[in-house]
Protein backbone atom coordinates (compact mmCIF):
# COMPACT_ATOMS: atom_id res chain seq x y z
CA UNK A 1 0.00 0.00 0.00
CA UNK A 2 1.08 3.57 -0.51
CA UNK A 3 3.24 4.77 1.64
CA UNK A 4 4.05 1.67 3.72
CA UNK A 5 7.86 0.46 3.27
CA UNK A 6 8.76 -2.40 0.85
CA UNK A 7 8.22 -5.78 2.07
CA UNK A 8 9.37 -9.01 0.28
CA UNK A 9 6.30 -9.31 -2.21
CA UNK A 10 6.70 -6.19 -3.45
CA UNK A 11 10.64 -6.20 -3.41
CA UNK A 12 9.97 -10.02 -5.46
CA UNK A 13 6.94 -8.08 -7.66
CA UNK A 14 9.35 -5.01 -8.50
CA UNK A 15 12.35 -6.96 -9.33
CA UNK A 16 10.15 -9.19 -11.07
CA UNK A 17 8.73 -6.73 -13.39
CA UNK A 18 11.97 -4.91 -13.23
CA UNK A 19 13.34 -8.33 -14.74
CA UNK A 20 16.49 -7.54 -12.22
CA UNK A 21 18.51 -10.77 -10.80
CA UNK A 22 20.60 -9.03 -8.60
CA UNK A 23 24.31 -10.00 -9.01
CA UNK A 24 27.28 -10.26 -6.48
CA UNK A 25 29.32 -8.12 -8.28
CA UNK A 26 27.06 -5.34 -7.88
CA UNK A 27 26.36 -6.19 -4.25
CA UNK A 28 22.79 -6.70 -4.82
CA UNK A 29 21.06 -7.48 -1.91
CA UNK A 30 17.67 -5.87 -1.05
CA UNK A 31 16.38 -5.18 2.35
CA UNK A 32 12.54 -6.54 2.75
CA UNK A 33 11.80 -5.94 6.00
CA UNK A 34 10.50 -2.43 6.99
CA UNK A 35 11.40 -2.55 10.90
CA UNK A 36 15.21 -2.82 9.73
CA UNK A 37 15.12 -0.03 7.33
CA UNK A 38 13.62 2.06 10.40
CA UNK A 39 16.25 1.22 13.04
CA UNK A 40 18.76 2.15 9.98
CA UNK A 41 17.12 5.45 9.44
CA UNK A 42 16.42 5.82 13.06
CA UNK A 43 20.75 5.07 13.85
CA UNK A 44 21.00 8.15 11.57
CA UNK A 45 19.80 10.73 13.72
CA UNK A 46 18.83 12.75 10.74
CA UNK A 47 17.62 16.38 11.63
CA UNK A 48 13.87 17.50 10.17
CA UNK A 49 14.11 18.28 6.15
CA UNK A 50 17.73 17.07 6.30
CA UNK A 51 19.51 16.44 2.76
CA UNK A 52 20.76 13.13 2.62
CA UNK A 53 22.71 11.17 0.53
CA UNK A 54 21.80 7.88 -0.25
CA UNK A 55 24.65 5.04 -2.51
CA UNK A 56 22.92 2.65 -4.16
CA UNK A 57 19.02 2.87 -3.62
CA UNK A 58 18.44 -0.66 -5.51
CA UNK A 59 14.63 -1.14 -5.34
CA UNK A 60 13.82 2.03 -2.49
CA UNK A 61 13.96 -0.07 0.95
CA UNK A 62 16.05 2.52 2.72
CA UNK A 63 15.07 5.59 0.45
CA UNK A 64 11.33 5.28 1.59
CA UNK A 65 12.41 4.93 5.21
CA UNK A 66 14.67 8.17 4.68
CA UNK A 67 11.76 9.91 2.64
CA UNK A 68 9.22 8.79 5.35
CA UNK A 69 11.61 10.23 8.12
CA UNK A 70 11.37 13.50 6.02
CA UNK A 71 14.48 13.62 4.47
CA UNK A 72 15.53 15.19 1.53
CA UNK A 73 17.48 12.47 -0.44
CA UNK A 74 19.82 12.55 -3.65
CA UNK A 75 20.53 8.89 -4.49
CA UNK A 76 23.55 7.65 -6.63
CA UNK A 77 22.50 3.82 -8.48
CA UNK A 78 24.79 2.07 -10.77
CA UNK A 79 22.60 0.04 -12.25
CA UNK A 80 20.12 1.63 -14.92
CA UNK A 81 17.13 -0.85 -14.66
CA UNK A 82 17.13 0.24 -10.63
CA UNK A 83 18.33 3.77 -11.27
CA UNK A 84 15.06 4.04 -13.87
CA UNK A 85 12.61 2.30 -11.85
CA UNK A 86 13.65 4.68 -8.79
CA UNK A 87 11.56 7.65 -9.16
CA UNK A 88 8.15 5.70 -10.41
CA UNK A 89 8.40 3.68 -6.58
CA UNK A 90 8.68 6.83 -5.08
CA UNK A 91 6.45 8.13 -6.32
CA UNK A 92 3.92 5.74 -5.79
CA UNK A 93 4.80 5.67 -1.86
CA UNK A 94 5.73 9.13 -0.89
CA UNK A 95 4.06 11.09 -3.45
CA UNK A 96 5.55 14.70 -1.88
CA UNK A 97 8.78 13.70 -0.95
CA UNK A 98 12.01 15.40 -2.09
CA UNK A 99 14.16 12.88 -4.47
CA UNK A 100 16.58 12.72 -7.20
CA UNK A 101 18.20 9.84 -8.61
CA UNK A 102 21.55 10.16 -10.44
CA UNK A 103 22.43 6.96 -12.34
CA UNK A 104 26.39 6.28 -11.95
CA UNK A 105 28.65 4.75 -10.48
CA UNK A 106 29.19 5.90 -7.10
CA UNK A 107 32.99 6.09 -7.27
CA UNK A 108 32.76 8.66 -10.51
CA UNK A 109 30.94 11.62 -9.04
CA UNK A 110 32.14 14.40 -8.65
CA UNK A 111 28.75 16.73 -7.81
CA UNK A 112 25.64 16.32 -6.69
CA UNK A 113 22.39 18.12 -8.01
CA UNK A 114 20.72 20.49 -5.19
CA UNK A 115 21.49 21.38 -1.77
CA UNK A 116 25.01 19.74 -0.39
CA UNK A 117 24.19 16.67 1.50
CA UNK A 118 25.16 16.78 5.37
CA UNK A 119 24.14 12.87 5.95
CA UNK A 120 25.41 10.08 4.06
CA UNK A 121 23.20 7.12 4.68
CA UNK A 122 23.57 3.45 2.38
CA UNK A 123 23.19 -0.12 2.93
CA UNK A 124 26.67 -0.21 0.42
CA UNK A 125 27.77 -2.74 -1.93
CA UNK A 126 29.77 -4.93 0.09
CA UNK A 127 32.21 -4.99 -2.84
CA UNK A 128 33.45 -1.39 -2.99
CA UNK A 129 31.79 -0.37 0.80
CA UNK A 130 35.05 0.74 2.01
CA UNK A 131 36.22 2.87 -0.97
CA UNK A 132 32.39 4.29 -1.42
CA UNK A 133 32.52 5.56 2.08
CA UNK A 134 36.41 7.20 2.07
CA UNK A 135 35.89 8.93 -1.30
CA UNK A 136 32.53 10.28 -0.33
CA UNK A 137 34.10 11.73 2.96
CA UNK A 138 36.93 12.79 0.49
CA UNK A 139 34.90 14.56 -2.06
CA UNK A 140 31.96 15.99 -0.10
CA UNK A 141 32.83 18.08 3.01
CA UNK A 142 29.75 19.20 3.70
CA UNK A 143 28.88 15.67 4.94
CA UNK A 144 28.32 16.24 8.95
CA UNK A 145 27.45 12.47 9.53
CA UNK A 146 27.45 8.93 7.90
CA UNK A 147 25.16 5.48 8.51
CA UNK A 148 25.84 2.78 6.56
CA UNK A 149 25.35 -0.89 6.75
CA UNK A 150 28.38 -2.76 5.41
CA UNK A 151 29.13 -6.96 6.37
CA UNK A 152 29.96 -7.47 9.90
CA UNK A 153 33.64 -7.56 9.97
CA UNK A 154 34.28 -4.64 7.44
CA UNK A 155 32.10 -2.74 10.29
CA UNK A 156 34.73 -4.36 12.72
CA UNK A 157 37.42 -2.79 10.84
CA UNK A 158 36.27 0.60 10.62
CA UNK A 159 35.52 0.79 14.17
CA UNK A 160 38.73 -0.51 15.42
CA UNK A 161 41.56 1.41 17.26
CA UNK A 162 45.14 0.73 17.51
CA UNK A 163 46.31 -2.51 18.88
CA UNK A 164 43.07 -4.33 18.11
CA UNK A 165 43.29 -7.41 15.65
CA UNK A 166 41.10 -5.73 13.25
CA UNK A 167 43.18 -2.15 13.46
CA UNK A 168 44.23 -1.34 9.49
CA UNK A 169 44.18 0.79 6.43
CA UNK A 170 40.21 1.31 6.96
CA UNK A 171 40.55 2.37 10.19
CA UNK A 172 43.41 4.71 10.18
CA UNK A 173 41.97 6.59 6.91
CA UNK A 174 38.81 6.34 8.35
CA UNK A 175 39.78 8.55 12.00
CA UNK A 176 41.21 10.68 9.07
CA UNK A 177 37.69 12.14 8.66
CA UNK A 178 35.40 11.22 11.77
CA UNK A 179 34.86 9.39 14.63
CA UNK A 180 33.89 5.95 14.03
CA UNK A 181 31.28 3.70 15.90
CA UNK A 182 30.30 0.34 15.63
CA UNK A 183 26.31 0.52 15.60
CA UNK A 184 23.81 -2.32 15.71
CA UNK A 185 24.04 -5.94 14.22
CA UNK A 186 21.90 -6.84 10.93
CA UNK A 187 20.89 -10.36 10.46
CA UNK A 188 21.67 -11.76 6.64
CA UNK A 189 17.69 -13.13 6.86
CA UNK A 190 16.41 -9.54 5.78
CA UNK A 191 17.82 -9.38 2.52
CA UNK A 192 16.90 -10.56 -0.66
CA UNK A 193 18.41 -12.80 -2.00
CA UNK A 194 20.07 -13.90 1.33
CA UNK A 195 23.78 -13.14 1.54
CA UNK A 196 26.22 -15.34 3.32
CA UNK A 197 27.72 -12.83 5.86
CA UNK A 198 25.83 -10.58 8.49
CA UNK A 199 25.83 -7.01 8.79
CA UNK A 200 26.44 -4.45 10.76
CA UNK A 201 25.49 -0.26 10.83
CA UNK A 202 28.58 2.05 11.19
CA UNK A 203 27.87 5.31 12.30
CA UNK A 204 30.91 8.44 11.53
CA UNK A 205 30.78 11.66 13.24
CA UNK A 206 32.83 14.09 11.08
CA UNK A 207 36.00 16.03 12.43
CA UNK A 208 38.60 17.99 12.10
CA UNK A 209 41.47 15.83 10.67
CA UNK A 210 44.75 15.84 12.87
CA UNK A 211 46.67 19.07 12.69
CA UNK A 212 49.70 18.93 10.90
CA UNK A 213 51.89 20.21 7.65
CA UNK A 214 51.55 16.91 5.39
CA UNK A 215 48.86 16.72 3.20
CA UNK A 216 46.45 13.55 2.98
CA UNK A 217 47.82 11.87 0.45
CA UNK A 218 51.07 11.84 2.06
CA UNK A 219 49.81 10.84 5.55
CA UNK A 220 47.86 8.29 3.73
CA UNK A 221 50.59 6.54 1.51
CA UNK A 222 52.57 6.49 4.86
CA UNK A 223 49.31 4.35 5.95
CA UNK A 224 49.40 2.24 3.29
CA UNK A 225 52.99 1.42 3.49
CA UNK A 226 52.77 0.53 7.15
CA UNK A 227 49.68 -1.89 6.53
CA UNK A 228 51.07 -3.69 3.36
CA UNK A 229 53.18 -6.04 5.55
CA UNK A 230 52.09 -6.47 9.00
CA UNK A 231 53.85 -8.20 10.63
CA UNK A 232 56.56 -5.86 9.85
CA UNK A 233 58.30 -3.01 12.39
CA UNK A 234 57.93 0.45 10.88
CA UNK A 235 61.36 1.17 10.40
CA UNK A 236 61.64 -2.20 7.74
CA UNK A 237 57.60 -1.24 6.36
CA UNK A 238 58.79 2.44 5.87
CA UNK A 239 62.27 1.72 4.85
CA UNK A 240 61.06 2.21 0.82
CA UNK A 241 58.92 5.30 1.78
CA UNK A 242 62.39 7.16 3.14
CA UNK A 243 64.70 5.67 1.01
CA UNK A 244 66.43 2.98 3.25
CA UNK A 245 66.18 1.57 6.84
CA UNK A 246 67.96 4.19 8.51
CA UNK A 247 66.21 6.88 6.68
CA UNK A 248 63.04 5.52 7.78
CA UNK A 249 64.62 4.87 11.20
CA UNK A 250 65.66 8.72 11.98
CA UNK A 251 62.25 9.84 10.80
CA UNK A 252 60.29 7.68 12.63
CA UNK A 253 62.40 8.78 15.35
CA UNK A 254 61.83 12.92 14.68
CA UNK A 255 58.42 11.78 14.74
CA UNK A 256 58.32 10.39 18.23
CA UNK A 257 57.59 7.45 17.44
CA UNK A 258 59.39 4.05 18.41
CA UNK A 259 60.81 2.55 14.88
CA UNK A 260 60.50 -1.01 16.69
CA UNK A 261 57.16 -0.89 16.95
CA UNK A 262 54.36 -2.31 14.14
CA UNK A 263 51.88 0.40 12.14
CA UNK A 264 48.61 -1.40 14.58
CA UNK A 265 49.86 0.68 17.58
CA UNK A 266 49.53 4.20 16.09
CA UNK A 267 47.08 6.30 15.57
CA UNK A 268 46.06 8.73 13.07
CA UNK A 269 48.24 11.71 14.88
CA UNK A 270 51.55 9.78 14.50
CA UNK A 271 50.82 8.42 10.48
CA UNK A 272 50.51 12.10 10.09
CA UNK A 273 53.54 13.24 12.33
CA UNK A 274 55.64 10.24 10.21
CA UNK A 275 54.47 11.93 7.13
CA UNK A 276 55.82 15.62 7.80
CA UNK A 277 59.25 13.61 8.13
CA UNK A 278 58.93 12.97 4.41
CA UNK A 279 60.85 15.03 2.05
CA UNK A 280 58.49 16.28 0.01
CA UNK A 281 56.60 17.19 3.08
CA UNK A 282 54.55 20.31 2.61
CA UNK A 283 55.36 23.48 5.25
N1 LIG B 1 19.59 0.33 -0.72
C1 LIG B 1 19.02 -0.92 -1.22
C2 LIG B 1 18.48 -1.72 -0.08
O1 LIG B 1 18.86 -1.44 1.07
O2 LIG B 1 17.70 -2.63 -0.33
C3 LIG B 1 20.04 -1.73 -2.04
C4 LIG B 1 21.35 -2.03 -1.34
S1 LIG B 1 22.40 -3.14 -2.20
C5 LIG B 1 23.33 -3.80 -0.85
C6 LIG B 1 23.61 -2.13 -3.02
C7 LIG B 1 23.13 -1.26 -4.15
O3 LIG B 1 24.24 -0.50 -4.66
C8 LIG B 1 22.57 -2.00 -5.36
O4 LIG B 1 21.38 -1.38 -5.75
C9 LIG B 1 23.65 -1.84 -6.45
O5 LIG B 1 23.12 -1.85 -7.77
C10 LIG B 1 24.24 -0.51 -6.08
N2 LIG B 1 25.65 -0.29 -6.49
C11 LIG B 1 26.64 -1.22 -6.59
N3 LIG B 1 27.80 -0.63 -6.93
C12 LIG B 1 27.56 0.70 -7.04
C13 LIG B 1 28.36 1.83 -7.38
N4 LIG B 1 29.67 1.70 -7.66
N5 LIG B 1 27.77 3.05 -7.41
C14 LIG B 1 26.44 3.19 -7.13
N6 LIG B 1 25.64 2.16 -6.80
C15 LIG B 1 26.18 0.93 -6.76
Amino acid sequence: SPGALLGPAEIRELAGRLGVRPTKTLGQNFVHDGGTVRKIVRAAGLRPGERVVEIGPGLGSLTLGLLEAGASVVAVEIDRALAGQISETVRVHAPDADFTVVAADALEVTELPGEPPTALVANLPYNVAVPVLLTFLQRFPSLERVLVMVQAEVADRLAAGPGSRTYGVPSVKAAWYADTRRSLNVSRHVFWPEPNVDSALVALEKREPPVTTATREQVFAVVDAAFAQRRKTLRAALSGTFGSGVAAEEALRAAGVDPGLRGERLEVADFARIAEQLPVAAG
